[in-house]
């Protein structure tokens, strides 16, 4: 005999829900249960900020319930949070309470939920895309950590291309337009082009679910110098020694939801290249919209103005001063949109899919 009491319906109820960031891409706190309230933290891993968007997390064993999940800032999008099943298809719950707060109603059979801030790309939608489009990855060197980094390499020719995405691991939009871009770089190859593909830059950041933005002493994006100390940049910098790149892209998200947040834009270095980058600007702005999100290159935030006269290389800045660059750029990817013009997983590859088409024509050009 233990000598314990039967436990009451609402203990049973709290013992088989659980609430975790137990997965990859996870970030999660839980605080505390009230009743059908959950309070919830994002967890500033990765980052030396005090205050960050991003969170992702499980509930399992909450089937019939109505649950309603404070987090502890504003960080709930206009379009609410981000549903998956399997980590790999998200949705919008379409709602939100209000900016720090949603409520969802779990269906009979919905035993496993992730919940997110955005429609995270996690590295099991890339591995299993890659796998469908049958790409075969290749190590591109260890991370910090000790995690194999993946990296591929598609097309021949003699321009070379690096593509690259989550230097900042939380940026999850990034990656769905990369893969948008490989899509239509598989369906109409550029002539003549090589491309070296870095998918997730900061790997143990994105497998762990950090923030990694302005992660300490400074993040990926920053390290493009000298004596740099992530080895994913240090490879990137190392495959670019002994090779002419002309063109180079690298795929971000903005912040949460505030302004030019809320569109496509390209961040704009060194005014003597205003000609170049309104030059590509016509060509995305002419491929966008429709399937992709739309882009106005009156939204690009220019050389030195704002927050862009920070002088630390970046990716973009270091193909950007090489004798041989045609195009280097940084291209930021709303997590919302607007109303007129809502982030789905389908727009973002379709804003790939633009992408891809802009540059070729560039480069037709030259
Ligand atoms: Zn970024």
């Amino acid at each position: 005999m233990s000598g314990r009491l039967p436990l009451t319906f609402r203990e049973r109820i709290r013992i088989s829900m659980k609430i975790h960031a137990d997965f990859e891409c996870g970030n999660i706190r839980f605080l505390r249960e009230e009743g059908q309230d959950i309070y919830l933290q994002n967890e500033m891993r990765g980052t030396a900020r005090t205050s960050q968007y991003y969170w992702a997390f499980c509930v399992e064993g909450a089937a019939g319930r109505t649950l309603t999940f404070h987090l502890n800032e504003e960080w709930v999008g206009p379009l609410g949070a981000a549903v998956s099943h399997d980590l790999i298809d998200w949705h919008w719950t379409e709602s939100r309470d209000d900016g720090g707060t949603f409520t969802y109603t779990f269906g009979e059979n919905e035993d496993r939920v992730y919940f997110a801030h955005d429609l995270v790309y996690t590295p099991t939608r890339l591995f299993t895309v890659l796998g469908e489009l049958g790409i075969r990855t290749e190590t591109f060197c260890l991370t910090n950590k000790g995690r194999e980094v993946p990296c591929f390499r598609i097309g021949e020719g003699k321009r070379n291309m690096v593509l690259a995405s989550r230097h900042h691991s939380c940026e999850s939009s990034g990656s769905y337009v990369l893969e948008g871009m490989i899509r239509e770089y598989l369906s109409a190859p550029i002539p003549d082009t090589s491309l070296l593909v870095v998918p997730m830059v900061d790997y143990d950041g994105v497998c762990e679910g950090e923030q990694g933005k302005g992660r300490a002493p400074y993040d990926h994006n920053r390290d493009y110098v000298t004596d740099c100390i992530y080895p994913e940049t240090g490879a990137i910098m190392a495959y670019a020694k002994d090779r002419k790149i002309p063109y180079a892209f690298d795929f971000h998200a903005p912040s949460h939801c505030v302004g030019r947040s809320n569109r496509v834009f390209v961040v704009r270095k060194f005014p003597a290249l205003t000609e170049r980058f309104d030059t590509f600007g016509r060509l995305l702005e002419k491929y966008s919209g429709g399937d992709a999100m739309g882009y106005d290159m009156a939204y690009d935030v220019a050389p030195n103005s704002g927050w862009n006269k920070d002088e630390t290389p970046t990716f973009s800045t270091f193909f950007n001063v090489r004798p041989e660059c045609e195009l280097a750029l940084t291209l930021e990817v709303t997590h919302f949109g607007r109303e007129e013009d809502r982030v789905t997983a389908e727009k973002l590859l379709g804003t790939g899919r633009a992408f891809c088409r802009a540059v070729a024509q560039f480069m037709q050009g030259k």
